[in-house]
């Protein structure tokens, strides 16, 4: 059987990556997302073990530095702190499946330090629509918009590192190319040194 996959996908929040992630899972047999621990409060119609693992800062650092450790990767994103699980990521690579991981750029260059990802950035085709999504989505406040924002030019930065751009304009679109690029990855003999990358708004 070929190695499975470990894909890691990084977006501006209200970018609509979950939109994407939940259309291309219904549609590819054998792929999982890796459900997070995170500190953040669940929002309305978020279920604990299934969007995330909603956990105490005290659970999350006593996971976070147990032995062996327990994360993959963890950072602080928007004053919360998020982890990727070593076991769940395990438990279903062991099972067979592609695992998706959904996590931000900190996260992202950790796991390019000790393993061998490949690197998802979904942009949005401009600042001004993320701000109308993230609003749009109604389950932010002013004040964690303008926190999401000014962390959006951060992340938007870091697109050079990855191995693929989508850029969300139209939705379809985005959900085939993130189709293809599994499709595509899932075939691939080898990997190539890193191509040239392509610059989000030029
Ligand atoms: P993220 O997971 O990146 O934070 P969401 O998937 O929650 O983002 O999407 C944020 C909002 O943007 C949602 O209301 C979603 O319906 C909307 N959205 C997602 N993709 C598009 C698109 N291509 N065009 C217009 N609205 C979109
Ligand atoms: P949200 O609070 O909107 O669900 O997620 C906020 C940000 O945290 C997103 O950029 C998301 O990708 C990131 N995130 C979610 N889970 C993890 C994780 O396990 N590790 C890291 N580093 N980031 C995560």
């Amino acid at each position: 059987m070929s190695k499975r996959l470990l894909l890691v996908l990084s977006a501006p929040s209200g970018c609509g990556k979950t939109t994407i992630v939940n259309r291309v899972m219904k549609s590819l047999p054998g792929l999982v997302f890796s459900v997070s621990h995170t500190t953040r409060l669940p929002r309305p119609g978020e279920i604990d073990g299934v969007h995330y693992h909603f956990v105490a800062p005290g659970v999350f650092t006593q996971l976070r530095d147990g032995q062996p450790t327990g994360f993959l990767e963890w950072a602080e994103v928007h004053g919360n702190l998020y982890g990727t699980s070593v076991k769940e990521v395990q438990r279903h690579q062991r099972a067979g499946r592609d695992v998706m991981l959904d996590i931000d750029v900190q996260g992202a260059a950790q796991v390019r330090a000790h393993a061998n990802p490949i690197t998802i950035f979904i942009a949005p085709p401009s600042l001004t629509e993320l701000e109308r999504r993230l609003r749009g989505r109604g389950t932010e406040s002013e004040a964690t918009v303008a926190v999401r924002l000014a962390n959006a030019c951060k992340e938007l930065a870091c697109i050079p590192a990855y191995d693929y751009l989508i850029i969300n304009d139209r939705l379809d679109e985005a959900v085939e190319s993130l189709r293809s690029i599994i499709i595509a990855e899932r075939s691939r003999q080898r990997r190539t040194p890193a191509g040239q990358a392509m610059h989000w708004g030029t």
